[in-house]
């Protein structure tokens, strides 16, 4: 027998349950497969469980240096099995309330495997679906260079890491983009050695330049040692509980392990013509919000504009930006204006003094907009809401920021762009 539904789904994760909600939302019957945990890698091996980690670990950083602000605890320590425990609490909580808010909506979830086999035809072990519409929402996997393997002991990947039992002493990173750098944070909040490894000339090589600079400066601050420039060639076991890491600049490194932060690649799938491919599984850029967008864009047809997906590093203190990098601008065809945190009373009331917002400019309007500051993830969301409605810099001097903010650094940055 065929089931036939408006709407076929494959993949539970972002992308996959945000176009189930806005399907369900106009009427249409909806099937969701999802062959593993529904929510995908966000909430189970990505966004949450990692921001959940990083939450312990800043708690943990401030703590040890809470007695300047007159908070003296003493004998901190981390319980890494615990801080592990909290995490799976957290991803167990949110997943529930998903499940559940799926099944509200009345949406069929199917926890299997599903194949699809042309525009209309979804296929399981023991059932075929007949769809009007279907959406491929597969998602991505982490990725390693060719000369490797992830073998779960010695070299590990983003999904690997969510599963330690304890804390390494020393890490080799290879991969400073978001994934390296929040856990090369991580790490070193919890007192463990990080060397992080780039191929590129800088940290975070799609931020802009100046703020790879600055991140690069605050690394070192906090002891985090890096290589840029620089690409690890070997990785050979030393005993039971090491390994020897040689890199392509002849250093040679000892670890407990190599976390490859290098990539992901959209789970192997047949591009069937009539299929919408949305999420990670598209290929193009790989976060959360994007999926989501589009997801509601192919389901509730609302549009968004695919150079305005703001993105964000999370760590002390956050990384944020959007649109144009000044090194991609030409000398001469832009203004620039750029604020320090440390001038902002607020940042010194949270004893969170360091960073920057810098805000490039052309004929009157943002074009792009650079931030290391505590909460430059919500900070950036002005900009974004600034440059999508096109809002003129001398109409968003008209605006009143409330005092003492962050914000106001905006207000601020914002004020000296002619
Ligand atoms: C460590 C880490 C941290 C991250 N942090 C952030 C962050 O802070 N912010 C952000 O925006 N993004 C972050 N991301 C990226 C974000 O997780 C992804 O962009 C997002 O999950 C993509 O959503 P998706 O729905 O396209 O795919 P996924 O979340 O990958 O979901 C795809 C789902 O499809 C299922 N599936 C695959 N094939 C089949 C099949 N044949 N049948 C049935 N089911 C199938 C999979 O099991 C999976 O559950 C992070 C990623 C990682 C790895």
């Amino acid at each position: 027998m065929v089931l036939k539904y408006d709407v076929g789904i494959v993949g539970g994760g972002p992308a996959g349950y945000t176009a189930a909600f806005y399907a369900r939302k106009s009427g249409k019957s909806v099937v969701l497969f999802e062959k593993d945990l529904i929510g995908g890698v966000c909430l189970n091996r990505g966004c949450i469980p990692t921001k959940t980690i990083l939450h312990s670990a800043e708690l943990f950083d401030e703590m040890k240096n809470a007695s300047c602000l007159g908070i003296e605890v003493s004998d901190v320590k981390v319980d890494f099995e615990k801080v592990m425990e909290h995490k799976d609490e957290v991803v167990a909580k949110l997943r529930k309330n998903l499940e559940l808010s799926l099944k509200n909506s009345g949406t069929v979830v199917k926890n299997e495997f599903a194949e699809i086999l042309d525009a209309h035809l979804i296929k399981t072990q023991n059932e075929t679906y007949e769809c009007e519409q279907i959406i491929c929402a597969v998602g991505s996997e982490p990725s390693v260079p060719s000369d490797f393997r992830f073998d779960g002991r010695f070299i590990l990947n983003s999904d690997d890491v969510l599963n330690l039992k304890k804390l390494p002493e020393k890490v080799v990173i290879a991969g400073s983009g978001a994934i390296g750098c929040e856990w090369a944070r991580i790490f070193s909040s919890f007192g463990v050695e990080v060397v992080l490894v780039e191929l590129e000339n800088h940290i975070l090589p799609l931020a802009d330049v100046e703020v790879s600079k600055r991140i690069e400066r605050i690394f070192k601050m906090k002891k985090i040692k890096f290589f840029t420039s620089v690409s690890v060639s070997k990785i050979v076991p030393e005993d039971e509980n090491s390994v020897c890491v040689t890199l392509s600049n002849g250093e040679v490194l000892s670890a407990d392990f190599v976390l490859m932060a290098t990539g992901r690649k959209p789970v192997k799938h047949q591009k069937i013509a009539g299929v919408k491919y949305i999420g990670d599984a598209a290929g193009s850029i790989q976060l959360a919000h994007f999926a989501i967008k589009q997801a509601i864009f192919e389901t509730a047809q609302i549009p968004y504009d695919e150079n305005l997906i703001p993105s964000v590093v999370y760590g002390t203190p956050e990384i944020a930006w959007i649109g144009l990098r000044e090194q991609d601008l030409d000398e001469g065809t832009y203004q620039k204006s750029v604020f320090l945190i440390s001038a902002l009373g607020k940042s010194h009331c949270d004893n969170c003094a360091e960073g920057f917002i810098k805000l490039l400019c052309r004929e009157g309007l943002i074009i792009g907009a650079h931030i290391v500051s505590k909460e430059a993830s919500s900070l950036i969301q002005q900009i974004v809401i600034a440059m999508q409605n096109k809002i003129s810099v001398e109409k968003l001097k008209e605006i009143c920021f409330a005092h003492p903010t962050y914000s106001e650094g905006i207000f601020e940055c914002i004020c000296n762009l002619k």
